[in-house]
């Protein structure tokens, strides 16, 4: 066992005394694995054990610290068995009520025993009482109080508060008697920011003064938890750097301007780009005549027109002899694209490659040989472009459409496709789930920013509508009569469960109801089970204007463009998340006709849940949807499971702590470029240790 001033705070916890492998692994469930870890394990609340309360001034709900004599301790048996101990002091007397109790518990407390006890007082049947208190007996009941208020640590099953507080005891003497933990943060920077010195936080933090004030450490707001909220997001934004640097790493061809392709792609368009698309395309284009691979989040609302800014990458590379790649997450949209692309690129004398998960193996081996002899100058598809046996002959660029779908490791994967022969390629992200940016640095910080801000000319806003499901009737006489009027309408069935097939089946049921209701409209059902070719003649016959109203589950959520369509009922909006509802919404307003959305909900809703669709009512701005969503719901649940783990902070609070992520940014830019490496290795493994996408770099 090492002595205390040998042990280092980056050794694994078991080097304390008393830890053995299956605390560890307790411990570990805290995300506690080091010595240190366990000073950065801070208390959730704080208890005043530094006095004792006389029993008259005693009051209900409210914690406290007695002292006195047992007089009396004896079995109640009734309703529920019970011990019931009555104890004293020169003021009063309180019941103890233990409902699990041991003999010995029993036996120890006789008449006389001097006792200590720290409870909650509630209202019981033999007037006040602590339901099982924590106490101490004899001289351990004469010790002197703590000086510091208490702390209470967040525990877990199986780890009792007791044993939490001795381990990070232990660890705070450590920290007490050795100068073992540095402090990597500069004086200036402490200055700057008012930050007290690490040390002097961590044991601010776990033992406060009497005075400290608590209503202060609860929000968050005192200078020893600022300092710590600043080391962890400044960590965090050096973590990114590194991340970034690593990336980029790896030189990608540079790729120069050219002056045929480009113009003459802009020309058949029928349209002039956007102020927006043309400052887009000038950072990307800009991106691109570098040997610097491109890293590019691009993010626009729904209908800004991404895939333009998709198609004058793919051009620049192509035109540059490079091959490209676009890939979306599901087959539908990826289809969509190829659609687009073939009617875009093949007049210009390119050929443009499939590949899905459906793709038969002939004509698999097929598009893969053209591939690898440079005859296919683009490739679109699914997933499917992340397998193995997929080989590029030059691949210049990939561009990955709506890409919360995918996880960083794909994003990284398919990256690695570019990366045979030591090169890179560049990459453009889009997304038409406005990130707010706070979680846009912490989940995406890693990726450029570039913003389509502006939609095309030409679009009147949608009106959104919200409705209880009460009035479904007068819904669908409405739905009548606009297909009545020629107009085109989607009929969205949300997920029931995380059953397809049942979703599937919701989604016929209510096809057949609207069939009866509205005999003479054409009207169709296109969900994820159809075959691929199916889904495309139902979106091309949709498209054409042979369908009136299409019922559709949650797959049309992304991309699929019918200008004409001006109606969108969605059934059960609760059920969504509002960046996925503003997406939905986003299929109509495409044209020039007024467009309404009409959330049909069932009530009851909760308040939440009102709150939630009255922000989609009222603005039709995907960020401000998007900070609001976040401000509401937390950036778990908005970004979903695959992004959660990426943002998972120690102390700070993506929310609470907004104010300082500019500081803390800035911070890192300074010193990624002044600390040592080492130190900023150490920063890292200090806060991100237990975050592996980080750690690894
Ligand atoms: P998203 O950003 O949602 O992917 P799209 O790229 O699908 O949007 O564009 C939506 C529609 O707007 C398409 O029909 C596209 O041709 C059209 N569009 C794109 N840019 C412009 C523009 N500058 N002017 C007019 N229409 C445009
Ligand atoms: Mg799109």
């Amino acid at each position: 066992m090492p002595s205390i001033k040998t042990l280092s705070l980056t050794q694994p916890i078991t080097a304390l005394k008393g830890v053995g492998p299956s605390l560890a692994v307790k411990f570990s469930h805290l995300s506690i694995f080091t010595v240190q870890d366990l000073l950065f394990h801070l208390p959730h609340r704080y208890e005043d054990r530094t006095r004792t309360t006389p029993i008259c001034a005693l009051k209900v709900r409210q914690p406290a610290l007695i002292q006195g004599e047992v007089i009396d301790c004896q079995v109640i048996t009734g309703r529920r068995r019970s011990l019931l101990c009555r104890i004293k002091d020169n003021s009063s007397s309180i019941g103890l009520r233990f409902y699990y109790f041991t003999a010995a518990q029993k036996k120890a407390l006789t008449a006389g025993t001097a006792i200590r006890c720290f409870g909650d007082i509630r209202q019981g049947s033999s007037g006040l009482e602590m339901y099982h208190p924590e106490y101490d007996t004899d001289e351990q009941a004469n010790t002197a109080l703590p000086l510091t208020l208490t702390p209470v640590y967040p525990a877990t099953n199986g780890l009792s508060q007791l044993r939490i507080t001795k381990c990070i005891q232990a660890a705070l003497a450590l920290l007490l008697n050795t100068d073992s933990l540095p402090d990597y943060l500069p004086d200036y920077l402490c200055q700057q920011q008012k930050l007290p010195s690490l040390k002097d936080a961590l044991i601010y933090l776990h033992r406060p003064p009497l005075e400290a004030k608590l209503t202060q450490i609860a929000q968050g707001q005192h200078p020893c938890q600022r300092r710590l909220i600043f080391e962890e997001l400044l960590t965090h934004n050096l973590s990114i750097l590194k991340l970034r640097q690593n990336l980029r790493r790896c030189p990608a061809p540079k790729l120069p301007p050219q002056q045929q392709l480009i113009p003459r792609f802009i020309q058949s368009l029928g349209f002039e780009l956007t102020a927006a698309q043309t400052k887009v395309w000038q950072e990307v284009e800009s991106d691109l005549n570098t040997s610097t691979p491109m890293m590019r989040l691009l993010q626009g609302d729904v209908g800004s027109g991404k895939t333009v800014i998709a198609a004058l990458t793919a051009l620049h590379t192509i035109e540059n002899g490079y091959q490209a790649a676009i890939m979306a997450p599901t087959e539908i949209l990826a289809e969509q694209h190829l659609i687009v692309f073939q009617a875009w690129f093949e007049i210009l004398g390119i050929r443009v490659g499939w590949l899905s998960g459906k793709t038969k193996s002939k004509k698999r081996r097929e598009t893969l040989a053209a591939l690898a002899a440079n005859e296919i100058s683009l490739l679109i598809g699914t997933h499917a472009l992340f397998q193995d046996d997929v080989h590029f002959k030059q691949l210049g660029s990939i561009i990955i459409d709506e890409q919360h779908r995918f996880g960083v490791h794909q994003r990284l994967s398919l990256k690695q496709k570019g990366a045979e022969h030591n090169t890179s390629c560049h990459q453009l992200v889009m997304t038409a789930t406005p990130i707010p940016r706070t979680l846009a640095m912490s989940a995406y910080g890693e990726l450029d920013n570039s913003i389509i801000d502006e939609l095309p000319p030409g679009r009147t806003p949608v009106k959104t509508i919200v409705l209880p499901d009460t009035r479904r009737e007068e819904i669908i006489h409405r739905v009548q009569a606009a297909c009545r009027q020629k107009k085109q309408i989607y009929w969205v069935c949300t997920l029931i469960e995380e059953s397809e097939q049942l979703q599937c089946q919701a989604a016929e049921f209510t096809t057949e109801q609207l069939k009866n209701a509205i005999p003479n409209a054409n009207i169709a059902l296109i969900h994820g089970r159809l075959k691929s070719q199916e889904k495309a003649d139902i979106m091309a016959q949709f498209k054409a204007g042979e369908i009136e109203l299409l019922v559709a589950t949650t797959v049309i959520e992304v991309g699929v463009n019918v200008p004409n369509a001006s109606l969108m009922i969605i059934e059960n909006p609760e059920r969504l998340g509002l960046a996925q509802l503003h997406q939905l919404r986003g299929r109509v307003g495409r044209g020039a006709v007024e467009s309404f959305c009409v959330l049909l909900y069932h009530p009851p809703l909760s308040l939440q849940g009102k709150a939630r669709l009255k922000i989609l009512r009222e603005s039709n701005d995907g960020f401000i949807v998007a900070e609001q969503d976040l401000a509401l719901r937390g950036p778990g649940e908005m970004l979903g499971t695959r992004q959660t783990g990426d943002i998972q902070f120690r102390i700070a609070d993506l929310q609470r702590d907004q104010q300082l992520f500019e500081a803390a940014q800035q911070a890192a830019q300074l010193l990624f470029k002044q600390a040592s490496s080492t130190s900023i290795n150490a920063l890292i493994k200090r806060w991100l240790s237990h975050r592996e996408q980080y750690a690894q770099v």
